[in-house]
């Protein structure tokens, strides 16, 4: 039995920037009355509440929930009905600017995306904890997405190019076509390990679940922890795994 179930959000329990399904808002519904459930992915919190929150039924046990946006630079616990902020390690703007200067010298000298074609959206979005480079636009349809850069290479050869920019800051893989940035030594383990902290809980009896746990993969950086971990391929196979866990556990 696990003391604390750790969800990756994107291509994990919901498609790309979809909201859960409704049977899947049921399976966290009914972990939530037993264990805590922490969600962390590169969104802002508006893109958590979007997604996962609002998909809950409104009696669910919001105080087992721990919502860590930006990639685990912030933290939210549901206190008073409220989701109250218990940490966030910001970029200020001028580290922002920095960085976004920064991304369009690494698009140029690598050329994975011409800045002129057109985009869904803001492709380089400023969130507090991070800024997020999306190839396609924020808003871009998910099979492009899924297709922009099946192998990775496009996304390797930018971080590359990027960190080597930005020697200060970290720069991961985020989602299918994104590149996120956040403060040096902010990434999934560190808000993994905060979490375990504040909660009393040995990242051993904890678990991550993440879809791409494989190395480069935007999930990888959890092997930093000592929390176990269960490698997903899409939701379907989370379901089954949320499953099998509330089995051993009625
Ligand atoms: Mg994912």
């Amino acid at each position: 039995m696990y003391k604390l179930i750790i969800f990756d959000l994107d291509g994990t329990l919901a498609e790309s920037k979809q909201p859960l399904t409704e049977e899947m808002a049921e399976l966290v519904t009914q972990l939530l009355e037993t264990t805590p459930v922490a969600v962390i992915s590169g969104g802002a919190l508006p893109q958590f509440i979007k997604q996962v929150v609002a998909k809950l039924p409104s009696a669910a046990h919001f105080e087992n929930l721990y919502l860590l946006p930006t990639s685990g630079a912030a933290l939210y616990e549901w206190h008073d009905w409220n989701w109250n902020k218990i940490y966030e390690e910001r970029l200020s703007e001028r580290e922002a600017g920095e960085i976004e200067g920064a991304i369009k010298v690494a698009i140029a000298e690598t050329g994975v995306i011409n800045f002129s074609d057109l985009a869904w959206g803001e492709r380089i979005e400023y969130r507090g904890g991070q800024v997020t480079f999306s190839a396609l636009g924020q808003q871009a349809p998910l099979a492009l997405k899924k297709a922009w850069d099946s192998n990775h290479a496009k996304r390797h050869l930018l971080q590359a190019a990027l960190a080597r920019r930005l020697p200060e800051f970290q720069v991961s893989i985020g989602g299918a076509t994104s590149i996120d940035v956040t403060k040096r030594g902010i990434d999934k383990a560190y808000g993994v390990r905060k979490l375990c902290e504040r909660l009393g809980v040995f990242e051993r009896d904890a678990v991550y679940v993440g879809d791409e746990l494989e190395a480069g993969g935007n999930d990888e950086a959890v092997y930093k922890t000592n929390v176990q971990t269960k490698a997903v391929k899409d939701p379907s196979e989370t379901t089954r795994l949320i499953e099998s866990i509330l089995a051993t556990t009625s």
